[in-house]
């Protein structure tokens, strides 16, 4: 039996601004979820749950990915929340639902997808990694530590598939186009596309037998939308265990917060925190955060989430975390602290500064200024 495994995140409000949905909100969604799983029997199982502003809905199924079932059941569960995002008055309510109407395919429309087929393993293991107030190239760097390098994963010397190699699909996200990059001859090519995780970012990693081990969702709002109307906050799939990476592995790559873009008004870069399941973002300038749902799977049915970041060891990474953000801090506006300037969330508002500060420059006679 091949199995899928969808997960599709979405910002459809906050409380008080971009910390959290409502407990409401989140029973909505999964009521949704659950009704219409009990009714039209697409779902074996399904989780929901969120990281700072965003609700994860994880699905299992036997549709493979992009299914039309599967993406509207997810985009309708939204729309239903949004509803009471509105009543509540909830801050960004239905942000991410950038389209009126569904159209086949939840791609393009806003919210994160990440989904992985296959053919379960006896005792199938995935984590679901899903981030908040950063973007999609935030996993480059830990996905490097787990497949690239062998100080962060002994299993790519002692586990002979791994060992071999795997398959990296790299996005340029300014262009959608993909390129297959084969560890290891291509390993200084890789680096060089995980180097910039603003333009290119992993799209998904194949073992050398082409089994599919990572998904990661890979739109950037801004470009969908034409212009900039939110981060566009990860999710991804980790099958780990047996020939892939250990789930210590894949998961102690997490656990040297490392900068990413994001944090308040999408403009800076601060360290990446691992949290705990249903954590809200900080309003300590919104630390880009990151929860891990550990699940085993067989026929379908999920056992979990397992919390990943939820044991006490992960208190110092969290301390970590806050002392880089307020050493970043500490200089404020001024860059690395901030974006460059394509990158910036209130590009426009930019832009009108700059407009501002051109017509300023003028002209000098050299001579006069001595
Ligand atoms: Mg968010």
């Amino acid at each position: 039996m091949r199995t899928t495994i969808s997960a599709i995140k979405a910002d459809i409000g906050g409380i008080g601004g971009h910390t959290r949905p409502s407990d409401e909100l989140v029973e909505v969604v999964k009521n949704y979820v659950a009704r219409t799983s009990r009714e039209e029997h697409i779902l074996i199982d399904y989780y929901v749950g969120y990281t700072g502003d965003d609700i994860h809905i994880v699905m299992t199924h036997t549709f493979g990915a992009e299914n039309e079932k599967i993406h509207k059941l997810a985009w309708d569960a939204f729309k239903e929340g949004t509803q009471l995002a509105k009543e509540q008055g909830l801050y960004g309510a239905g942000q991410d639902l950038l389209k009126d109407a569904f159209s086949g395919n939840v791609k393009g429309m806003g919210p994160g997808v990440a989904e992985i087929e296959m053919e379960e393993r006896p005792s199938e293991v995935f984590c679901i990694l899903a981030a908040d107030k950063t973007e999609p190239g935030a996993f480059n760097f830990p996905l490097w530590r787990a497949f690239v390098d062998a100080r962060s994963s002994t299993g790519l010397i002692i586990n002979e598939k791994l060992a071999s190699g795997v398959t990296f699909k790299m996005m340029d996200v300014m262009t959608g186009m993909i390129a297959n990059l084969k560890l290891w001859e291509d390993k200084p090519e890789l680096e060089a596309s995980l180097m910039y995780p603003g333009r290119y970012v992993v799209h998904s990693v194949l073992s050398m037998d082409g089994e599919q081990i990572v998904a990661a969702s890979t739109d950037r709002l801004h470009n969908i939308a034409g212009t900039y109307v939110g981060k566009d906050d990860p999710i991804a799939i980790i099958r780990t265990q047996k020939d892939f990476p250990a789930t210590e592995e894949a998961c102690s790559a997490f656990n040297n917060p490392h900068y990413v873009s994001g944090n308040t008004r999408g403009s800076h870069h601060l360290p990446l925190m691992p949290v705990k399941l249903n954590s809200a973002a900080s309003v300590n300038y919104a630390i880009p955060i990151v929860s891990c749902l550990i699940f085993s799977m067989h026929n379908g049915k999920i056992t979990g989430p397992h919390d990943g970041f939820g044991t006490a060891d992960w208190d110092l990474q969290r301390l970590w975390a806050s002392e880089r953000a307020a050493i970043m801090r500490n200089q404020g506006f001024i860059h690395p602290a901030t974006l460059v300037p394509e990158e910036l969330e209130y590009n426009k508002g930019y832009e009108a500064r700059m407009n501002k500060l051109n017509k300023k420059f003028t002209h000098v006679d050299k001579k006069k200024l001595i």
